[in-house]
């Protein structure tokens, strides 16, 4: 199979992880990720992976609660970090090289995260899973994915979600919902469509990143986004 995009910055949402369980993590949900994953890796394209953490803990809910938003959203950052040692463990049971790289020290578990040496791992063939989102409170791992694909200057942002891509209403309520094949940055950011929130949008727009978001959830659609076909909803321009 061609492939396309030499070095791509998969985001994975913590909520992608947990499957149809109510919270956390379902084991065979990462197994089948990390087995795409493996085969995209296998085909020789660099892949670096930003994992959210909704699945476990969310700043802006627990704030809405009463909790302190930058402390609840240190919480939220720490949870992606479970998320992404989990992610590592199933990349490696697969037979893929991971390193786990975050943006808050936690040396006993993972690698701080450093840039050239996130892009030397890649450049090895290993993956690099990012942690604790940009290490910021008032940020989410959307806009932490679209920074670190700057920084390590990926071809390309696939934003895997549940449904086939972005629709001009929720597709899981509405069933006349229409999905978009193509759009622009700015059609994204004046209509607030849903893609990822307006800092990473924006981020990606000034960095020329296109985002392609595409389902996640049906089987051998990393390879086929991969590999340049036209599925889901490219985000660009
Ligand atoms: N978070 C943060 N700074 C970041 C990235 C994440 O403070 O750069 C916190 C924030 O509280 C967020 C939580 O981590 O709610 C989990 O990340 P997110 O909600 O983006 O995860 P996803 O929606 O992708 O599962």
């Amino acid at each position: 199979m061609g492939t396309t995009y030499q070095r791509v910055l998969l985001k994975l949402s913590g909520e992608a992880l947990m499957g149809d369980l109510g919270y956390g993590i379902d084991p065979t949900i990462v197994q089948a990720i990390a087995q795409e994953v493996a085969e995209v890796v296998a085909s020789g394209v660099q892949v670096a992976i930003v994992v959210g953490g909704g699945n476990i803990f969310r700043g802006v809910k627990a704030s809405a609660k009463g909790m302190d938003r930058a402390t609840a959203d240190y919480v939220g950052m720490i949870a992606t970090v479970m998320n992404a040692i989990t992610l590592q463990d199933a990349l490696e049971q697969k037979g893929v090289q991971t390193r786990v790289q975050t943006a808050i020290a936690m040396q006993e578990v993972a690698e701080p995260y450093i840039r050239r040496r996130a892009i030397r791992h890649l450049e090895k063939g290993r993956v690099v899973v990012f942690g604790a989102g940009s290490g910021n409170p008032f940020f989410t791992t959307d806009t932490a994915a679209a920074l670190r694909a700057a920084e390590i200057d990926a071809n390309v942002i696939f934003k895997a979600t549940k449904v086939d891509g972005v629709y001009d209403a929720d597709p899981q309520t509405n069933p006349d919902a229409k999905l978009f094949k193509s759009l622009t940055f700015k059609h994204v950011l004046d209509r607030d469509l849903r893609v990822m929130d307006s800092t990473a949008i924006a981020m990606c727009r000034e960095n020329n990143i296109p985002i392609i978001v595409f389902n996640l959830f049906e089987r051998g659609n990393i390879q086929r986004v991969v590999a340049g076909e036209t599925i889901g909803t490219f985000v660009g321009g």
